[in-house]
């Protein structure tokens, strides 16, 4: 087999593969990775070529689904002069801590050449391709064998994955300063001995933002504790100019840190299979008004108990109390006319959490309900699918790419020195000229600013299809984008033009195309004419959540990882295909306790 793509998610994958090596060895006897970069092992946000020393990761040891030795052990066992270069201190290593990504990386880098390692003695050979970048597939239908195409090369397997991951689409306009996104954070540096002497903009205020924040304020001043235990920002000389805008579209920041009972997530925690198929409705739809009632309502409100929150605990029972009801109630309590202000009264609940390990339950329970929904999210009917796009995940990603509280602490200090400020509205890029003009809309008022230098600070979309990196597998029909059923009339429903222009008639079936590509539950493509190619998988993100829309962070990378290799054993102990439904798949989640 072969695996394309040598980041977390391929790690994870490898880990798992590792684990259920004495059954799959019977199966397998070499797996290639392809890694189009020098260094294997590490992904995209946790490298030296894209990441800068102040950018922090949001996961703490104990959250880190299971490698070969965790994280707070591997980096108690560094040397002096390694912990210093990463600016961590030995005696405060503590698995609830979290740590720039930089060292994040180091450590995944050591538990891919571990696992490599233990896989070898198993009698399997893994060739490593580094510098290698696949640029096509070809599959042979007849024999069943996947092509993988490098510039000089072509490789032929049995089985391929793909694990390509982060995939950022635009390019940039240096010469007009707009910048697509902000990796490599390098480029977006000032050079050696100057500074960038204006005011910079991003494209949202969470945690990509948040780094250009970091690494951007770091090149501008220090951060120092004054005499008085206030932690302060103190600009260079020449750098009273230097100042960054957020745009938000709802002007929020992220919510900070929280403790938690379960750090690690489980899909089957709050309810159990048979639950979940007797909640389908007659067509075999979950919806999310059945999903929220049967399911988030229990465990929410048992959760708001915990917290002390009473009367939400009590509201959230009531019949007529919906899934939007819950957004907008605890979105609002998150709502602030300044929302730095807000974020430092959040500081103290944080604070109290962290330090007394005291759980913020009802944020752990809805991450927990929606990583449940999202490996079920193919039983959604398409309008249950536009509502959660557009009106659970912004709140979603608010509440749960939480800001670690070291961050909060310097985008309170940066806003005390009057070099930050964050502007609420919806953007629209006009024009990169010279400037970047960007037109923000917000209560119905536009206003127009103008940028020497601004970053998309989004973060990693599903790709559409016209992007997918390997052409001949769109080209010939292996590739297709998914198409999802309405329950309801689809011309009765209030939508925009763009979404709109996404349904399909179908005789008299609308379906609605998402974005990303076609897959069945366990990651196998599936073809123009509905049928599954079993040689290839993909579990990339960028690809694969259009159908998974909340496919976020390590532990879903282990997750769909798990999915994949955990089918495979099924499939060979019961000497049969490996199924791709989700009433077969879902069994796994069942049994499996990695899920
Ligand atoms: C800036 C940033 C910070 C993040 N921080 C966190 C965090 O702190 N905690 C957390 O839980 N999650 C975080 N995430 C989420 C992140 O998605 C995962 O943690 C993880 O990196 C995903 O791993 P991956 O292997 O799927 O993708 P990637 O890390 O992108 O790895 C994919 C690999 O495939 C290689 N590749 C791509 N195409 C080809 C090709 N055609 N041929 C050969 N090789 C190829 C790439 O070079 C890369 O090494 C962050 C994401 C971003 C963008």
């Amino acid at each position: 087999m072969a695996i394309i793509g040598s980041g977390a998610t391929s790690i994870y994958l490898l880990k798992h593969l590792l684990d259920k090596m004495s059954v799959l060895k019977k199966e397998m006897y070499s797996i290639s990775i392809f890694e189009k970069n020098t260094i294997l092992g590490m992904g995209m946000p946790y490298n030296p070529i894209t990441t800068d020393l102040y950018n922090l990761s949001n996961i703490s040891s104990e959250e880190l689904p299971d490698l070969e030795v965790t994280f707070e052990d591997w980096l108690k066992k560094q040397s002096v002069t390694f912990l210093k270069k990463m600016e961590i201190e030995k005696d405060k290593i503590s698995k609830s801590e979290v740590y720039n990504r930089l060292a994040l990386g180091q450590y995944l880098q050591s538990q891919y050449q571990s696992i490599i390692q233990n896989i070898k003695d198993f009698g399997i050979q893994c060739i490593e391709y580094p510098n290698t970048e696949i640029i096509d597939i070809t599959y042979n239908n007849t024999t069943k064998f996947v092509s993988l195409h490098s510039t000089t090369q072509l490789y032929e397997f049995d089985k391929v994955i793909i694990a390509t991951g982060h995939q950022w689409e635009d390019d940039d306009q240096e010469k007009n300063g707009f910048y697509a996104s902000p990796w490599p954070i390098h480029k977006i540096l000032p050079q050696q001995g100057t500074f960038h002497n204006f005011t910079i903009g991003t494209l949202g205020a969470s945690l990509s933002a948040f780094d250009v924040v970091s690494s951007l304020s770091r090149r501008h001043g220090k951060f120092v504790t004054d005499s008085k235990g206030n932690y302060t920002y103190q600009p260079y000389k020449g750098t009273d100019n230097f100042k960054m805008v957020m745009h938000a579209a709802h002007g929020w920041l992220p919510h900070l840190q929280y403790e938690q009972e379960k750090p690690i997530r489980e899909i089957y925690r709050h309810f159990d299979r048979k639950a979940l198929y007797n909640a389908l409705d007659e067509d075999g739809f979950l919806t999310l008004s059945s999903y929220f009632t049967n399911f988030c309502v229990p465990a929410l409100s048992k959760a708001f108990q915990k917290d002390n929150l009473t009367q939400l605990s009590k509201k959230i029972t009531n019949v007529d109390y919906t899934f939007k009801d819950f957004v907008t109630d605890m979105a609002d309590k998150h709502e602030y006319d300044n929302p730095f202000e807000g974020m430092r009264e959040e500081m103290k609940q944080a604070s109290v959490s962290i330090t007394k390990n005291k759980p913020i339950h009802w944020k752990e329970v809805i991450d927990d309900l929606m990583y449940a929904l999202n490996f079920h999210a193919e039983l959604l009917p398409a309008e249950d699918h536009i509502f959660f796009r557009k009106e659970i995940m912004p709140f979603l990603m608010n509440v749960i790419a939480a800001m670690p509280l070291p961050s909060a602490k310097i985008l309170l200090a940066l806003y005390d020195a009057n070099k930050i400020e964050i502007v609420p509205g919806y953007v629209n890029i006009l024009e990169n000229k010279d400037f970047t003009t960007i037109e923000v809309t917000h209560k119905d008022t536009q206003t127009i600013h103008l940028y020497q230098m601004f970053i998309n600070c989004s973060g990693q979309r599903a790709i559409s299809v016209d992007d997918y990196p390997f052409p001949t597998l769109v080209k010939e029909g292996y590739i297709t984008p998914p198409q999802i059923p309405f329950k309801k009339d689809a011309s009765a429903m209030e939508l925009t033009s763009e979404e709109k222009e996404k349904i399909i008639k179908k005789g008299n079936t609308s379906l609605y195309e998402l974005p990303g590509i076609t897959i069945n539950s366990s990651y196998c493509l599936v073809n123009a004419n509905g049928d599954t190619i079993e040689a290839i998988q993909d579990i990339s993100f960028a690809h694969s959540s259009g159908l998974r829309p909340y496919s976020y962070g390590l532990q879903a990378c282990s997750a769909t990882s798990e999915i994949v290799v955990a089918n495979w054993v099924a499939s060979f102990q019961n000497k049969k295909l490996p199924s791709g439904d989700l009433k077969e798949v879902s069994k796994i989640y069942e049994k499996d306790p990695q899920l």
